[in-house]
């Protein structure tokens, strides 16, 4: 799991002289770095800018105008429909989740306002068992990926997930295959789907939805990929070059579209969002013009 460890470690205990007790040490830098002071840049650290993992509803606070995410399909419930037990039962796994979480499962779907324009949002949140995906994962996206379909609703997804869920078996890599149809049908709307991918994005769901995006962005030094490292490594028997999986390396590979930083990402997708809905306005503007052309390439090359 050390690649995937995403939460500074606590240091040093202070006194609670200036109202708060700990000093964090960032994993990636190793600076001391004040809590309040990482909440307030959002989570990346101030002094190396690591950006560590959010939760579903802090990601979905950084995106959606406030107050106007209206969380949908919550009815959901997760099954355990192989009886499944590997350390510990899924049943046991999903109770634990739960508690820690306050959700039944792994995504939060909804749709809110990013400046004023109406999307469709899905998020995945890597604190319920990994941000894996099995049948509600899979059918709650579905189901957003339809009604924006139905209501015309340009498509925002963020992954943070460790891949299929394997305690669903079979019943889970469907959902690669489920989500993707779903996908291809939205295609035909002409509306922009726009994939955002956070440390880390792997498995199967690096390998369905998550790169199906018109656009695809990732957050920087963000682990994407299939296979983690070492699994490759013991497969292939070759050494992976330094930083492959990383975000700037899959920029350089032409994986992915743009690395964008946390702080300027609502920004970046209302931007895109415009480019790729506003035609009409593109048209009498060249440099957006040029863009609009460079966007479409990319979304015809997938
Ligand atoms: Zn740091």
């Amino acid at each position: 799991m050390g690649l995937f460890s995403s939460k500074p470690k606590i240091k040093v205990q202070t006194t609670k002289k200036d109202g708060f007790s700990g000093w964090l040490k960032c994993t990636h830098c190793s600076e001391l770095i004040h809590g309040n002071e990482l909440e307030q840049n959002l989570h990346c650290c101030p002094k190396c800018n690591y950006h560590y993992r959010l939760s579903a509803p802090q990601r979905v606070e950084l995106l959606a105008d406030k107050e106007t995410f209206k969380e949908l399909f919550t009815e959901y419930k997760p099954v355990d429909p192989l009886k499944f037990v590997d350390s510990k039962p899924y049943k046991q796994r999903l109770i634990e989740s739960q508690k820690k979480t306050g959700r039944h499962d792994a995504v939060v779907v909804g749709t809110c306002e990013l400046y004023k324009r109406p999307v469709a949002l899905g998020v995945l949140d890597f604190g319920f068992m990994g941000g894996s995906m099995g049948s509600v994962v899979g059918e709650k996206l579905c189901l957003l990926i339809e009604l924006a379909c139905k209501e015309h609703l340009p498509l925002i997804f963020v992954s943070a997930s460790g891949g299929a869920r394997m305690q669903e078996g079979i019943l889970s890599l469907m959902q690669m295959a489920k989500t993707s149809a779903a996908l291809a049908k939205y295609e035909d709307t002409g509306l922009p789907y726009i994939s955002v991918l956070t440390n880390p994005t792997t498995g199967g769901v690096t390998a369905s939805y998550a790169t199906l995006g018109d656009i695809i962005i990732a957050e920087p030094d963000a682990l994407i990929g299939f296979a983690g490292p070492r699994v490759v490594e013991q497969t292939t028997r070759e050494k992976l070059p330094p930083g492959a999986q990383k975000s700037e390396f899959l920029l350089e590979k032409g994986m992915i579209d743009c690395i964008v930083n946390r702080h300027q990402l609502k920004d970046k997708l209302s931007l895109i969002l415009e480019y790729l809905t506003n035609t009409v306005h593109a048209k009498e503007d060249p440099l957006q013009q040029e863009l609009q052309e460079m966007l479409e390439e990319v979304s015809s090359v997938r």
